[in-house]
């Protein structure tokens, strides 16, 4: 892997592709910096080993220039969470950026506007990728989030810089947990896959079947398979089409030696509602009326033993409506098994935004070994696709 410790950054201007698309207010104020708190390690690396940072993102999707999407307006929650002065270049490429690039100093940080500004940047257009790679000496992609993008300043831009290009630490750890997880995991290895459909999940499946010992599939996803077994269950999720899927599914991982593990029993209710009166009741006998909304008790008990066992551990999507206080009993169950796993020496990685939504909600977010920070580029990963991000930074 190109990693940054494996470069001379001393007097290097260090081009820096980051996820800097944060969720703003009315106001315009940023309301959650974890995105750039990621990227502070690359950028302190940088700055502390005689270099400059020019950093350049995206935010929002604008079509051409529109003051709303404006990088200044996260400009000083940017200086503030690194904890030094940035500077605002007003565009991200041009005469007056590249001036303002020549003239960084060592140690200074520089803050481009909005790349998607320019709808090259999306279409991958090299004559842009140039303008861009021109402003730097160094390119560091540690944009994890758009990993599985060939844009311009993702994937175009790395070709202009030979030798000198490296992944993020960001980056880098993102690849390696997932790396953990698809080849290098200590056994047995486990996936939990939740979440509302069977159909958004299928090439995770099939990909990651050859390389897990456990497979819990729980959440709306479940009631495929065990309708599919011949249980009732009620009006809860179903894909009716993917019946015959399920069926096959559960063969093909009996030849691979896999474990699949479903729920056994359900908290089930007439409404869709959080107020709505409840009932347990076991996996394929839910009432004519009745939707499953989360996992029972004897599911939890199951699932937290095989958590338990696992040694490597992987967790995509919720095992119940956990937006619903009332039904999210299972998802924090299944969060506080990951944690105690992890405390015995699994390796536990969250990823996908409903369940990095649940290790944050309900406080696990610092007991587990990490938490993915791109969404579709971890999906992506776990498809077994080669992310045009990291591929660019390997020729
Ligand atoms: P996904 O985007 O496919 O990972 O699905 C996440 C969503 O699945 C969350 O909003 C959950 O509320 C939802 N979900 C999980 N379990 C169920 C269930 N039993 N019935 C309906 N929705 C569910």
């Amino acid at each position: 892997m190109n990693t940054l410790s494996k470069l001379s950054l001393n007097n290097e201007k260090v081009l820096i592709r980051v996820d800097f698309n944060v969720p703003l207010n009315d106001q315009g104020k940023v309301t959650d910096d974890t995105r750039i708190r990621a990227a502070k390690p690359t950028i302190d690396y940088v700055l502390s080993n005689g270099g400059s940072c020019i950093l350049m993102s995206h935010l929002g999707r604008p079509k051409g220039k529109d003051a709303q999407f404006s990088l200044s307006k996260i400009q000083e929650t940017v200086s503030k969470t690194l904890e030094v002065p940035v500077i605002f270049a007003k565009d991200c490429i041009g005469t007056e950026t590249q001036e303002r690039a020549n003239s960084l100093q060592n140690g200074q940080v520089l803050l481009l506007e909005n790349l998607r500004f320019y709808e090259e940047e999306t279409k991958g257009d090299k004559d842009f990728a140039k303008q861009l790679s021109s402003l730097g000496s160094v390119y560091v992609n540690d944009a994890f989030g758009t990993a599985h993008r060939a844009h311009a300043s993702t994937a175009v831009i790395a070709s202009f810089f030979e030798n000198k290009k490296a992944f993020g630490k960001l980056l880098e750890q993102e690849v390696s947990s997932i790396d953990k997880v698809m080849n290098t995991g200590e056994k047995p290895v486990l996936a939990i896959l939740g979440g509302a459909k069977v159909s958004s999940k299928i090439t995770i499946i099939e990909n990651i079947l050859e390389k897990i010992d456990h497979l819990i599939i729980g959440g709306g996803m479940a009631y495929t398979f065990i309708k599919a077994q011949g249980g009732s269950i009620g009006h809860s999720l179903c894909e009716d089409d993917y019946l015959q899927y399920t069926r096959d599914l559960l063969v093909l991982a009996a030849e691979k030696n896999v474990q699949i593990h479903l729920p056994i029993d359900v908290v089930c209710t007439e409404e869709f509602d959080n107020n709505s009166q409840s009932q347990i009741k076991p996996i394929g006998s839910i009432p004519e009326k009745c939707m499953g909304l989360d996992s029972g008790p004897d599911t939890i008990s199951k699932f937290r033993a095989v958590i338990l066992e696992s040694k490597t551990i992987l967790w995509n999507g919720p095992v119940g409506v956990f937006e619903f206080p009332n039904f999210a009993k299972g998802t924090i169950a299944l969060g506080k098994a990951i944690a105690e796993s992890t405390s015995k020496g699994a390796f536990s990685l969250v990823g996908g935004g409903d369940s990095v939504a649940a290790v944050k909600q309900f406080g696990f977010i610092n007991q587990v070994s990490y938490v993915s920070t791109g969404g579709g580029a971890m999906l992506e990963s776990l498809e077994g696709k080669d992310l045009p991000g990291i591929a660019a930074l390997r020729v």
